[in-house]
């Protein structure tokens, strides 16, 4: 069994104009100043500053990814942007199903399966990302909740090579709460063990579960040491170069 080579990516949201490339440079410089990385880093930034990025960071270590894509690769869809755009413009990745747009656009486990598929289409790793609200929590309700999301939103054919899954608690994220390592650690687990249900046991055993949910520079260790996970979807933390390094130099000391 090899190594699972972990993940730090950070999603921009809709935020980032030009002047906000210089970031991402900043990121570059310090990230290859330091010893070789341990690790993948990645920022997905909006679409409009992809290409740029992308562009800036060509035959770098640090990767580009995109928060979304259409499940078609063109047509008729106005305002929407295909895996096949996102990499054409430099995407290695892109997010699936993050709870932001399960939420605002009403998107559904099936709609998020059928992106991931378009994702493998185009040659992208899909981020498919899960998690539970506040009241699922407080019902004790998460496992059954992201059972249901790993079922609905991983394709079958899912692999360890072109899937990631992000356990993401909505009432994590942008909130600085965090889930108990102990409470990370169950569910991480748990999704660990359903997806050899869904993609068999060697692709479950070796695809990267990252967690998600106010990641900052103070509690990177802690989090990212829990058993099962294999990095982080960093959001408001990854706008600044300065905290993302720091994360990803936190867990560089735990994977050294
Ligand atoms: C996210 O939205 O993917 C996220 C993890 O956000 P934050 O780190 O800001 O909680």
């Amino acid at each position: 069994m090899t190594a699972i080579r972990p993940l730090v990516a950070g999603n921009w949201k809709m935020n980032g104009l030009k002047s906000a490339l210089g970031e991402a440079q900043a990121l570059y410089e310090s990230l290859a100043a330091a010893d070789p990385l341990p690790m993948d880093v990645m920022l997905c930034p909006p679409s409009t500053l992809l290409m740029a990025m992308a562009s800036a960071l060509n035959d770098t270590e640090l990767l580009v990814g995109a928060q979304d894509c259409h499940t078609e690769p063109s047509g008729a869809h106005t305002g929407d942007i295909s895996a096949e755009m996102l990499a054409d413009a430099g995407a290695r990745a892109v997010i699936v199903g993050h709870s932001e747009r399960r939420a605002e656009h009403g998107e559904s486990d099936a709609l998020v399966s059928a992106k991931a598929v378009a994702a493998y289409r185009a040659g992208l790793t899909a981020i498919v990302c899960i998690g539970e609200t506040e009241s699922e929590r407080k019902q004790g309700r998460t496992l059954d909740r992201v059972a249901s999301q790993l079922q609905g939103s991983v394709p079958e054919h899912a692999t360890a090579a072109s899937t990631v899954i992000a356990y993401e608690p909505v009432w994590a994220i942008g909130t600085g709460l965090t889930p108990t390592p102990v409470d990370i650690a169950e569910v991480h687990g748990f999704i660990r063990e359903r997806l050899s249900s869904i993609v068999g046991s060697a692709g479950a055993a070796q695809m990267r579960l990252l967690y998600g949910g106010s990641v900052k520079p103070d509690n990177a260790a802690e989090l990212m040491a829990v058993t099962n996970v294999n990095g982080a979807l960093v959001g408001g933390a990854s706008l600044k170069a300065d905290d993302l390094f720091a994360i990803v130099s936190v867990y560089r000391a735990l994977t050294a």
